[in-house]
């Protein structure tokens, strides 16, 4: 069985009156919150312990950045960011990729 890749909820995390959960995440690329509501708490604990299927079908009523944020605590602002055009560019620089020396 092959555990998903799912990110670590914080402790103020809530179930909420209706019996759904509220996860919040520390972003890893920004270290705010970001946060996931109305997620059922019996599909989600199914979907991290690898006994249902991948996030797009156990979680068809979220959105794509909704899920990201369940897999990795990711906001989906920060992935564009991370990952734009200019982003890249300036990895492909050669003196963006130089070691850090404090020197
Ligand atoms: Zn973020």
């Amino acid at each position: 069985m092959k555990l998903p890749f799912a990110a670590l909820p914080l402790e103020t995390s809530t179930i909420d009156a209706d019996g759904t959960l509220t996860l919040r995440y520390e972003c890893p690329l920004c270290h705010r919150e970001s946060s996931v509501s109305g997620v059922d708490r019996d599909r989600w604990q199914a979907w991290r312990h690898g006994i249902t299927g991948p996030v797009t079908e156990v979680f068809p009523h979220l959105t794509d950045g909704e899920r990201e944020i369940l897999k990795t605590g990711v906001h989906p602002a920060c992935w564009d960011l991370a990952f734009s055009e200019e982003a890249l560019a300036e990895f492909q620089d050669d003196d963006a990729l130089q070691p850090y020396n404090p020197e």
